[in-house]
């Protein structure tokens, strides 16, 4: 390449510079130009290269590296539960009778009929040691609908006028939906949802366009912060989020780049339509530029890690009795992945438990044998991919499917998994596994469940100390610092399609850098924690620097 040297823009020196090239080269300075990074080297050459406009920045010892990328991020909801609606996660609200004090204020400013949505209540965690119910909801609220979510998302409470909107009057009602979805005591109900019914109900809810606005700029900020320069967005509301983020990577309010999966949380007939409406118009995986892209077909088969409502193959160990969710079967499963597959798009779905991850895997060799592609060519991918064997890691590597690993939630529910999956421990976010298979892991920290501290990704795949509690859970599954940077960088860009234009420091690449406080390679490993990010640079301007 030839590229004019004479003025570069911007210019880092004195660094410690983890390019994450294909030698995991260290090199001393970064110059910019416009967008690009067209110089790595050292101090001396690089002062070939500055004139007196060059704004020079002196890291002083500092660690640059490339930007980094959550693979798994629904800014939308995050901003949601950062304080876009309703926050009442501990201790905000430590007791029921806190939170009736909170909705009762909501309904003071809330027009008669309009939706009150409220997020982040865990029962263990309040004083009453119970859920939310519909009782408590229309002693307060008997006007306005209500929503009352529990931290998973993957259950919410309703008041009576909520469960209405969703045709849900009477006890009766509650047979139309999913086993248990519908919660019915002493014969009433008891305003608790689960899973589809409550990706059923959550469609019906309404949020204005300010809410979602206000939501994208506090997940922006706090991207930003933690030195996250593109996100992987695993779905949210259905069509106007496509079309809220598409505006708002147009108009900068949203910097971080997005690579979007077609996917609804409002359930299996919202993703399926997005995705079918996708494909059969004859569009593939990567419309779009390097700013916002349209990525992955994505579905929806299991529960969640912490429920725990995952589907496993044996049962949970800490509570055999506790059915795991499984909304997709096998045959249909493996039908889907064939479809995106033949259309020569990139296929994901939401897989925890190992029988989930089963499914996925088994879907993948069914499509790859009928219409065979090569890994760089469908790049398919399992979200979250929590419990594996040697067995199922071995044939994901067969045919390059990539994990997409929540290290983050190792470090605030360690301990929890370990009670819930025994000895699944050492198979579980099994990064160790994955890497010596040679497969290309990433990391996603799926906020609202985890924030998205680039450290804590890191901590949980170094570390995997359950950080509440001090416990290492799954010590075989650690990697190494540098890999865990790879994964969350150079991986994260191959997921997307996109290691040809970011994920490394190196000559052409797009200027999406972040430097951090400390040399985070020198450091011991478990002080990762307490190194902060002091810059973030997205598309060789930058937007974030840490105040001292
Ligand atoms: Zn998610």
């Amino acid at each position: 390449m030839n590229f004019d040297f004479s003025y570069v823009d911007i210019a880092f020196k004195n660094g410690n510079v983890i390019t994450v090239n294909d030698k995991d080269e260290i090199a001393q300075a970064v110059g910019i130009k416009k967008n690009k990074i067209v110089f790595v080297g050292t101090n001396e050459d690089l002062d070939k290269i500055v004139d007196e406009k060059t704004k020079i920045i002196d890291l002083k010892g500092r660690t640059l590296t490339p930007g980094f990328i959550d693979c798994h991020f629904h800014p939308i909801l995050s901003g949601f539960m950062n304080g876009a609606i309703i926050d009442i996660t501990y201790p905000k609200c430590k007791s029921i009778a806190e939170i009736k004090e909170v909705i009762k204020k909501a309904v003071t400013n809330t027009q008669k009929g309009g939706w009150i949505k409220l997020w982040g209540y865990d029962q263990n965690k309040l004083e009453e040691k119970r859920h939310v119910n519909i009782d408590d909801l229309d002693e307060v609220a008997p006007d306005n609908p209500v929503q009352c979510m529990r931290a998973c998302g993957h259950i919410g409470v309703y008041n009576t006028l909520g469960l209405a909107a969703g045709g849900i009057n009477s006890p009766e009602d509650a047979k139309k939906f999913g086993k248990d979805e519908v919660v019915v005591e002493n014969g009433k109900l008891n305003g608790m949802t689960k899973d589809l019914t409550n990706f059923y109900l959550w469609s019906k809810v309404k949020y204005t366009d300010d809410e979602m606005w206000d939501a994208l700029k506090r997940s922006n900020d706090i991207l930003l912060k933690c030195g996250v320069t593109s996100i992987h967005d695993p779905g949210e509301c259905d069509a106007p989020s496509y079309s809220i983020m598409y505006k708002a990577s147009r108009n900068g309010s949203f910097k971080p780049r997005q690579y979007m999966m077609l996917h609804s949380i409002f359930g299996k007939p919202f993703s399926l339509k997005d995705n079918e409406r996708f494909i059969e118009n004859g569009f593939h995986t990567g419309l779009g530029d390097e700013k916002f892209r349209i990525g992955t077909c994505k579905f929806m088969i299991d529960g969640g890690t912490s429920g725990p409502s995952c589907a496993t193959r044996q049962p949970y160990s800490h509570d055999p009795t506790l059915p795991g969710i499984l909304s997709w079967g096998r045959e249909e499963t493996a039908e889907y992945i064939e479809y995106i597959n033949d259309h020569d798009c990139q296929a994901t779905a939401h897989a925890v438990g190992d029988l989930a991850v089963e499914y996925m895997v088994e879907g993948y060799e069914k499509a790859l044998k009928k219409y065979p592609r090569k890994p760089e060519e469908h790049r398919h991918r399992i979200e979250h991919c929590a419990i594996t064997d040697d067995d199922l890691v071995n044939r994901m590597a067969k045919m390059g499917i990539i994990p997409v690993s929540n290290t983050h939630f190792m470090t605030i529910n360690g301990s929890d998994y370990c009670k819930y999956y025994g000895d699944r421990i050492e198979h579980f976010f099994a990064m160790r596994s994955y890497l010596d298979a040679g497969l290309k892991p990433v990391i996603g920290c799926d906020a609202p469940t985890a924030t998205p501290e680039v450290t804590r990704g890191l901590d949980g795949a170094v570390n995997r100390i359950d950080r509440k509690t001090g416990k290492v859970c799954g010590a075989s599954q650690r990697i190494s610092m540098m890999e865990a940077i790879r994964c969350y960088t150079i991986n994260g860009a191959y997921a997307s399609f996109e290691d040809d234009i970011k994920g490394s420091i190196e000559v052409g690449k797009l200027a999406d850098l972040v430097v951090f406080d400390k040399d985070i390679l020198a450091i011991n490993p478990v002080d990762i924690v307490n190194c902060k990010v002091d810059y973030t640079m997205i598309d060789g301007k930058i937007c974030y620097k840490r105040e001292k």
